[in-house]
Parts: structure tokens; C-alpha cells; sequence
């Protein structure tokens, strides 16, 4: 059999990605060139057009990744896992590639176009006062008294802060529940709680 119809056989003729039996296609990934089994997968126009063209992504189309990222196919979880990445802004994007598990090869496979890489060095990175990176979620404990701003309160050293957020604009500011009142901490006076805590 040839490569061709092994590929459409394994797709079930269908679009590997979104479903779609019209306009199909082999799609090589990048940066592989030649056909493969493994490194190549059937795909729609329209899927191929927003994987070559990022700036043609229509967010909205690749909520079928919601089903096809589940796939055993490496070629679709690596499609799906440069998508999601690239897309996470939009939020779901970002729950997807939290569940999307990759073997280790296929994750290396995945970043291999620098999908995600070079975002990542632009990005704000928040660090606690020992350099610990610091995420979206994370428990803080504070390690100085701190006067909270427009008020009377004193967040003492020691407080737990659970689930901070992150400014997205400054590396240096986090946000955080102490009791009932939202406050802006510097990530200065925190230090990052483990797990366990
Ligand atoms: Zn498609």
C-alpha cells in the first residue's frame, strides 16, 4: 500500500485535526520534508492554510482540537500541541495544553519550530525573593510585614496568600486574597510555598 493510502486509511478520509472530509491533504510537519508515516498526517485546507500561516489563525477552528489532541497519532498531538501554544492567549487554548500530555519525544518533536520559545523569552517572568519562578495559582508566604496600601491593615510576615495572579505588564508585581482584601504584593517579599504547605 502506498504511503498516500495508508496515511487517508489511518485518517478514515477525514481531516485528522478538525473532521472534515472536504479539500484534504498530506501535511508534512515542520521541520520534517519528506512524507513519512509518523511525521506526516491528512489534513483539511483549511487546518493546513492556519498551520502555515499563522496570521490566517482562526481561534475559533481549532476548538476541534478539543477532541483530535486526545489522538495516538504523534503527528496530531504535536499539531495540537503547537496550536494550543500558540493560541493560549485566548485562555481555553491554555486548559487544553494542561491536560495534552506528550511523551518526551514527541514533546521535543513539538518545540522544534521554536513554537512557544521565543514567546517565552519575551514574556514577564515573576520570580520570588529567591529567584523561584513564580505561576498564575501559586501559594505565597510573606516575608516582611507589609503596609497595605489605602489602608489602616498590616499584612504580617507569614501570611499565606493563596492563588495569586500575575501582572501580566511587571514582573515585580503579583496579586494575592489577604483575608477578604485583594492586594498588589512586590514579589521581593514573597517566597514561594511548596506543595505541601
Ligand atoms: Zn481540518
Amino acid at each position: 500500500m502506498s504511503l498516500d493510502r495508508e496515511l487517508y486509511k489511518r485518517a478514515d478520509n477525514k481531516c485528522e485535526l478538525c473532521g472534515s472530509e472536504e479539500h484534504l491533504q498530506i501535511h508534512t510537519l515542520a521541520p520534517q520534508k519528506d512524507e513519512t508515516l509518523k511525521k506526516s498526517l491528512v489534513a483539511c485546507k483549511t487546518c493546513v492554510d492556519q498551520i502555515e500561516d499563522p496570521e490566517t489563525t482562526d481561534a475559533n477552528h481549532w476548538r476541534c482540537l478539543n477532541d483530535s489532541m486526545w489522538s495516538e497519532v504523534s503527528a496530531v498531538q504535536v499539531v495540537a500541541w503547537r496550536m494550543l501554544t500558540q493560541l493560549r492567549t485566548e485562555g481555553w487554548p491554555q486548559d487544553l495544553l494542561d491536560m495534552l500530555y506528550l511523551d518526551e519525544e514527541t514533546l521535543e518533536w513539538a518545540k522544534a519550530t521554536g513554537v512557544g520559545v521565543e514567546e517565552d523569552e519575551n514574556a514577564v517572568v515573576h520570580r520570588d525573593v529567591n529567584g523561584v519562578i513564580l505561576q498564575a495559582g501559586d501559594s505565597v508566604v510573606l516575608i516582611k510585614d507589609l503596609k497595605v496600601k489605602g489602608s489602616s491593615m498590616i499584612a504580617k510576615q507569614g501570611t499565606a496568600v493563596r492563588r495569586i495572579s500575575l501582572d501580566r505588564d511587571n514582573e515585580k508585581y503579583i496579586e494575592g486574597k489577604v483575608g477578604p482584601t485583594q492586594i498588589v504584593i512586590i514579589t521581593d517579599y514573597v517566597k514561594k510555598m511548596s506543595e505541601k504547605e
